[in-house]
């Protein structure tokens, strides 16, 4: 597309090509009155979003993609803050995490899903149809709304661990644990759930041997995966410790830790750290008007993406306590995409 189109009232700039320049830009905004409201507002670019959008677009829903800007992530999610990934289908050799969305996101756009670039900060559910606000002040009006927000690992809130993030230290292990860099090496898991637990059993596989660095001198996790944990010959439990900080100039060689009883400082050498210490699902704007489980995930019908509020389907991380993965993410997007299909069918609105 050249110049400025009209896509059902809105004005677009270029952003086809800007996109298909793997550029991605904001659209600019300006709705005819009357206003036909969006068939499906998808409000995330990761995997479950693009995927979602992609298939959206393929169906001639002319999806608009809310990207998300600084809230829950970045455009594009998680796969933005990541090296190689080396188990998304159909890339034997691994590909960039960056380029992974770029393609996503340009796939999208391809097809004709619009997008922009900004977070959603309210919602309306409670009105038909639904009403939504973006950071920048603009308003949508849509029939459906597929949530694909993610959810956004814990972090430390160490200097050292922003420094050496991907360098050494990762927040998934069945993302990261295979990684050349890790294989036969000592690796550490920080924390003391059931994910805590699940990682180090993950990468028993690759590392030599794999600490479990906990605060408490008990496992919060459930104790099948307790017994599974302590009973396992390649993990060593490092009771009432913390992490003070990473060490290492451009790649990870270590860990400060720090006893929580006695105070006493100790230098850990690991060429791995995963922290496990939970992750939080990206729902504030939603102000409780979906269900969520007692963990904060979005709830949905099993075997669907279907949540509590008709016409409101959910995806990816953001409803997935157990996977969290680019390709459940993705297939999940896909999911939603046909369902919304069938529901705007089913209601006479295509
Ligand atoms: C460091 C790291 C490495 C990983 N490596 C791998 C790997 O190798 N392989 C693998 O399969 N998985 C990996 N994962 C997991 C994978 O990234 C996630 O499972 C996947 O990205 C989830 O996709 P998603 O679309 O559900 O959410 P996300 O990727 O988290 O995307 C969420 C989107 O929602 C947007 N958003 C959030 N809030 C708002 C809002 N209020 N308004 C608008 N938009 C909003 C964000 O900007 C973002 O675009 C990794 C994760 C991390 C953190």
């Amino acid at each position: 597309m050249t110049g400025s189109g009209r896509i059902n009232g809105i004005i677009i700039d270029e952003t086809q090509q800007a996109m298909a320049r793997g550029r991605p830009v904001s659209l600019r905004i300006e709705y005819e009155r009357p206003r036909m409201p969006e068939k499906v507002v998808i409000i995330g670019s990761g995997p479950a979003g693009c995927t979602a959008a992609i298939y959206a677009a393929r169906a001639n829903l002319t999806p608009l993609m809310i990207e998300g800007f600084m809230a829950g992530g970045q455009p594009g999610g998680q796969l933005m803050s990541t090296g190689v990934v080396e188990n998304f289908p159909g890339f034997p050799q691994g590909i960039d995490g960056q380029e992974l969305m770029q393609r996503m996101r340009e796939q999208a756009g391809v097809y004709g899903a619009r997008q922009v670039m900004e977070d959603v900060t309210d919602i309306q559910l409670d009105t038909k149809p639904f009403f939504i606000t973006t950071s920048e002040g603009n308003h949508f009006d849509a029939q459906t709304v597929i949530i694909c927000t993610g959810a956004t690992a814990r972090r430390l809130p160490l200097e050292s661990e922003r420094q050496l993030f991907t360098h050494g230290i990762s927040a998934c292990a069945v993302c990261d644990g295979g990684l050349p860099m890790f294989r036969n090496k000592d690796l550490a898991v920080i924390g003391g759930g059931d994910s805590a637990v699940e990682e180090s059993l993950h990468l028993t596989q690759f590392g030599s041997r794999v600490y479990i660095i906990h605060r408490r001198d008990q496992l919060r996790a459930s104790k099948i995966m307790q017994e599974r944990a302590l009973a396992h010959p390649k993990i060593t439990l490092l009771w009432n410790k913390t992490v003070e900080q990473f060490l290492g100039e451009k790649v990870l060689a270590g860990i400060e830790l720090k006893d929580t009883i006695t105070g006493e400082l100790s230098t850990l050498p690991v060429a791995g750290a995963f922290e496990a210490i939970g992750h939080v699902p990206n729902v504030g704007f939603l102000r409780g008007q979906v269900e969520l489980d007692d963990m904060g995930y979005i709830k949905t019908r099993p075997g669907s993406t279907q949540t509590s509020v008709d016409g409101v389907l959910a995806a990816g991380d953001v409803q997935d306590r157990k996977y969290r993965q680019a390709i459940s993410a993705a297939g999940s997007g896909c999911m939603a995409a046909i369902e919304v299909e069938h529901w705007l069918q089913e209601k006479g609105l295509m």
